[in-house]
């Protein structure tokens, strides 16, 4: 297992597959870009099948999550899926993606064995996205997220980050339009990774905001019909059910306590937290010729030193130097 001293079990894994994106998000990442891995460091495809074999048989990993970056930009996406499909015990499978390029994949990549999927979407306006993520694809963002419930992907899953004066005022609109195609949306809120470290705790829209944007249209009641468990998302049930929307609330209501996580980054880095500031190295591992045995005791004590929680309230707290572009969601 892949426990921590806090009694935690990670057996959710969540997998960078590369620190690419075809898009510029404001709370991400600078308009330039960032200097992206050497694609010799990058992970291939055998290794990241080799990494989710050890986690699933030795290990007890149950779900694999792809991340990136954006994980589409990977032309092995629908192999690296199809082989953890073929893993014994089979984990449950999703992605979080832009959407961009989704509308032509989705349905081979349901064919792999893909379960689910969470897209990005901050807004519905051109201008909007031109503005939040620098270029003018927000067709090519809804055109995927029809294509992948039309593939059978389910549910379909819409994160949104708001951001103040920016599109906070789109909160109702969101959800609105998430409700009326059986989409669930959550809204996020704007945690400390930005490339830039930009991030301020004044600029970020909160949890409390979230439901005061959301109140004079909707009413809001805690789901009684759904465990939270480990889920980051805190599930409302939408004018008495049965839709739902969520928030994740890192900063101002964390969730540490009950985390089962555990990253892989797309160089072989395990990242014990989110905003771990150590990681653990399995790919000199992996290219040094050490047994699978090997590497799950490597993995495990990446776990075992695990903190409490991420910090971000703590006086003391710096933000990790790896930004969220090459962790992943
Ligand atoms: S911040 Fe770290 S410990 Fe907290 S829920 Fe996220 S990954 Fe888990």
């Amino acid at each position: 297992m892949l426990a921590d001293s806090y009694g935690r079990v990670a057996t959710d894994l969540r997998v960078s597959l590369t620190d690419r994106c075809n898009l510029r998000c404001t709370y991400c990442m600078p308009p330039e870009g960032l200097e992206w891995l050497p694609r010799e460091e990058v992970l291939t495809a055998g290794e990241i099948v080799r990494l989710l074999r050890i986690g699933v048989t030795l290990l007890g990993i149950r779900e694999v999550r792809f991340t990136g970056g954006e994980p589409l930009l990977r032309p092995d996406l629908a192999e690296i899926v199809a082989r953890t499909a073929e893993l014994d015990p089979r984990p449950e499978i999703s992605i979080t993606t832009n959407g961009i390029g989704l509308a032509r994949r989705a349905a081979a990549l349901r064919e792999a064995g893909l379960d689910r999927i969470n897209v990005s979407l901050d807004t519905l306006r051109p201008e909007v996205f031109r503005t939040l993520a620098r270029r003018d694809r927000l067709p090519d963002v809804l055109s995927g997220l029809s294509a992948a419930e039309s593939a059978g992907l389910a549910p379909v899953k819409v994160n949104t980050v708001l951001m103040r004066d920016i599109n906070d005022f789109e909160a109702p609109d969101l959800l609105r339009y998430c409700l009326e195609r059986g989409y669930e949306l959550r809204f996020i809120e704007q945690m400390p990774l930005d490339a830039q470290h930009g991030w301020s705790r004044e600029g970020m829209v909160t949890a409390d905001e979230i439901f005061g944007l959301l109140s004079p249209w909707f009413t809001l009641t805690p789901d009684s019909e759904r465990a939270r468990g480990a889920a980051p998302a805190e599930t409302f049930l939408v004018d008495g059910g049965p839709a739902r929307v969520g928030v994740i609330a890192s900063v101002t209501r964390p969730f540490c306590g009950a985390c089962d996580r555990v990253r892989l980054t797309a160089d072989g880095q395990v990242r014990n937290c989110l905003f771990a500031r150590e990681e653990s190295d399995l790919r000199s591992s992996l290219r040094g010729g050490a047994s699978d045995e090997e590497i799950a005791r490597r993995w495990q004590a990446a776990v075992a030193s695990k903190l409490p929680g991420h910090g971000i309230n703590d006086p003391s707290f710096l933000q990790p130097d790896r930004p969220m572009s090459a962790i992943g969601g």
